[in-house]
């Protein structure tokens, strides 16, 4: 058994008041986001392995960063006190080199600057930089007109991290920057949580994976390469169990295979009403179902349980409502029990120039294209027909636009909430 904290083997509440069959979207996210659990295991891994981890424990860094008074630009190094009154210039004597790595070895005196470059250590006695562009040079000598402040053009010790303090907390999902504040701090290595492991397959007697002929009436799976391209981009990894054939057996078997290892199981297809569904049946049998329709478009039938520790979703079959579901409500469950709490981008808003139509009671999502307009303008266009197999709308699109459960449809030119993909679809 896979340790983990949180309520798995508490009973999900089954049932939506006055069940329609279709709960709305925020109860379905708000029952994922209640059930499902938060992985315990912690490693330490190296800083350049470490990108797109979650950080398990506060880094906190050992050192002030930057770790010296330093200065920000090529110039030459004063006592700000010294600087010349207003209309006034005043000389200075040069007296040394101070380099990146090579600090210059003594204090300067009334009188005197020493030529600096970015990034060397202020000299003692200094405490302003005044740019190389902005004095006169004569030889040993450097003539500072007005106009300069005391303290310009200086990085102070510890601005940027200061030691003893905590630079990233517990939860955060560790980004190229992360990365390069952790190593400025010397930092090595840091304590993230494991990665997930997903287990997935289709199903459906019609489905043929790449390689294999196709006889008349029979479908190329799409959406266990589709899958495999956003669980990759969520940074998890997983386990591709094939094609599974309508029959109750068959999937039974591939349900026990995929427990064995993964900590999520993800099928598309088969939770349904038709006849060849049997995945929410199985799911009632072996586990226990969180909820399997949802008012939203695309993707009503989704399917969402526990098989005793392992959280369980049943994706739709069609393609687009495959990405659209992943994307909305397997992506925060993903996110939640790899321990990340750094949140999701917001939506934003842009005027749709078409009229859109909108059935009130689900929430709808549009594939959609964000561009500006001739103004400047945010301005979203949906990229066809809304059709739930038509995955070449998907394709080009770089957002949803998210039309909320009550809505209506909506005339031309109204302000729309956005919803970027940001890379994972
Ligand atoms: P289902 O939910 O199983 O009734 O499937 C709904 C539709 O999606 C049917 O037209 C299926 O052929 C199609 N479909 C299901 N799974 C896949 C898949 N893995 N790749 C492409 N199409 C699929
Ligand atoms: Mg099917």
């Amino acid at each position: 058994m896979i340790p983990m904290d949180g309520p798995v083997s508490g009973r999900i509440d089954l049932c939506y008041e006055g069940d329609p069959g279709l709960l709305p979207a925020d109860e379905a996210l708000r029952r994922i986001e209640a059930h499902v659990p938060v992985l315990t295991d912690i490693e330490t891994v190296d800083v350049v392995d470490a990108l797109e981890r979650v950080l398990a424990e506060d880094v906190t860094s050992p050192v002030d960063v930057p770790g010296h008074t330093n200065s920000a630009v090529d110039g030459y190094a004063i006592d700000g006190a010294a600087l010349p009154a207003d209309g006034q210039t005043r000389r200075f004597r040069v007296v040394g080199r101070a380099m990146a790595g090579n600090p210059h070895p003594h204090a300067v005196a009334a009188g005197e600057c020493v030529r600096i470059m970015t990034g060397a250590v202020m000299p003692a006695g200094t405490d302003t930089v005044i740019m190389q562009e902005h004095v006169h040079r004569d030889d040993a000598q450097v003539d500072v007109g007005d106009g300069h402040r005391p303290g310009q053009n200086v990085r102070q010790a510890g601005e940027d991290l200061q030691a003893g303090a905590t630079m990233l907390g517990a939860g955060t999902l560790l980004m190229p920057a992360a990365l390069g504040m952790i190593a400025s701090a010397g930092v090595a290595r840091v304590r993230v949580y494991r990665r997930l492991k997903v287990a997935f397959f289709s199903t459906g007697d019609e489905l043929r994976s790449l390689g294999e002929a196709l006889e008349p009436g029979q479908v190329s799976d799409s959406n266990r390469y589709t899958l495999r391209g956003m669980l990759t981009r969520a940074g998890v990894d997983f386990e591709d169990l094939g094609v599974v054939r309508d029959d109750p057996q068959a999937l039974a078997d591939a349900l026990t295979r995929a427990c064995e290892t993964a900590d999520v199981v993800i099928t598309s297809g088969g939770v349904s009403t038709g006849d060849a569904d049997h995945v929410k049946q199985l799911l009632e049998e072996r586990g226990q179902v969180g909820f399997w329709r949802i008012a939203v478009r695309p993707g009503r039938p989704l399917a969402f349980g526990l098989l005793a520790d392992r959280v369980f979703f049943g994706l739709p079959g069609n393609p687009v409502a495959v990405m659209v579901t992943f994307h909305e409500f397997v992506q925060p469950a993903l996110r939640k029990m790899t321990g990340c709490t750094t949140p999701p981008p917001p939506l934003l808003e842009a005027r749709c120039p078409l009229a859109l139509r909108k059935k009130p009671g689900r929430v709808e999502y549009y594939r959609a294209m964000l561009t500006r307009d001739t103004q400047g303008q945010l301005e979203v266009r949906p990229t066809g027909k809304t059709g739930s197999g038509l995955l070449h709308t998907m394709n080009d699109a770089n957002c949803f636009i998210v039309l909320a459960h009550d809505l209506d449809s909506l005339p031309a030119d109204t302000v729309v909430p956005v919803q970027p993909f940001y890379g994972l679809v």
